[in-house]
């Protein structure tokens, strides 16, 4: 089979080193009867092992060259292809529970880790390589640099724990920046506590907007003075200094109140 040439715009950088590549199916633990999904499978780095022990699984791939290889590789019985766009597939629809993996197209991460965030009900754990300073801000505690809205939003919905990193001379071709793998575990619904997730999610982003302002200044729309002092809050401090409950309180907070348009 003729050579595949690495596309920039879909962030293909293909893994290539076999103990990198064991390591990680080893942190899935992938179980025969398990239903797992692998976002942008590539030239089946993973794929392979990961079929050799589930006997099934399902891959979602935008590349329509990687899919006639991948179409030439399996059989339908030990590999459904759901060809397009990942940040547009209804993970919903595979059942649940699903468990989800990927060496992530690191140019779209953000996005997706959102859009997947929308299916956490029916998954059971998801396990993602992506761009080491993308994990750092997903497991980000409050104070820190790294601690923005990414950190908020997905804490509020999954336990996260970055497992180990991966250099770039493990790809090819290798990306500029280290890599690393991180678990993401849904929490229970009755743990999450917002009474209105969408605006849990304005009340973030405004809080992140502008990260050198105060709380005062980025939450005006939503809570006064004598909000902040009810919720025991220091309307001097910037949004970094907030856990992720003081941002559900907020919110519930603002929902008792009746939330601005
Ligand atoms: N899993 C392979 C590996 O580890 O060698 C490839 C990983 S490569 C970083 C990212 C993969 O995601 C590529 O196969 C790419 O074509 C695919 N991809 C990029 N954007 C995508 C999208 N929006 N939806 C689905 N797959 C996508």
């Amino acid at each position: 089979m003729t050579e595949h040439h690495a596309r920039k715009r879909f962030g293909q950088n293909f893994l290539s080193d076999p103990n990198i590549i064991r390591k990680i199916v080893d942190a899935i633990r992938p179980a025969a009867g398990d239903t797992i999904v692998e976002i942008g499978p590539g030239l089946a780095a993973m794929t392979d092992p990961l079929v050799e022990r589930l006997g099934h699984m399902h891959v979602v791939e935008i590349d329509r060259d990687l899919i006639a290889r991948l179409k030439e590789r399996y059989s339908p019985e030990r590999l459904t292809i759901h060809e397009g766009d990942a940040l547009k597939f209804d993970f919903g629809s595979l059942g649940a529970p699903l468990r989800v993996v990927g060496n992530l197209p690191y140019n779209i991460s953000t996005p997706l880790l959102f859009h997947l965030a929308t299916f956490a009900e029916s998954v059971s754990d998801m396990t993602f390589m992506l761009q080491k300073e993308v994990v750092m801000r997903m497991v980000a505690e409050p104070g820190t640099e790294e601690y923005g809205r990414l950190s908020v939003m997905l804490q509020y919905r999954f336990r996260m724990g970055r497992l180990f990193d991966v250099p770039p001379g493990a790809f090819r071709p290798a990306p500029k920046v280290t890599s690393s793998i991180v678990r993401m575990v849904p929490l229970p619904p009755d743990q999450l506590g917002a009474q209105d997730e969408e605006l849990l999610g304005r009340i973030v982003t405004a809080a992140f907007g502008q990260r050198r302002k105060t709380l005062r200044n980025t939450l005006r729309d939503f809570i006064d003075e004598q909000d902040f002092a009810t919720l025991g809050l220091d309307p001097g401090l910037r949004g970094e200094r907030l856990s992720v409950a003081d941002y559900v309180n907020i919110a519930n907070h603002v929902s008792r109140k009746g939330a601005p348009a």
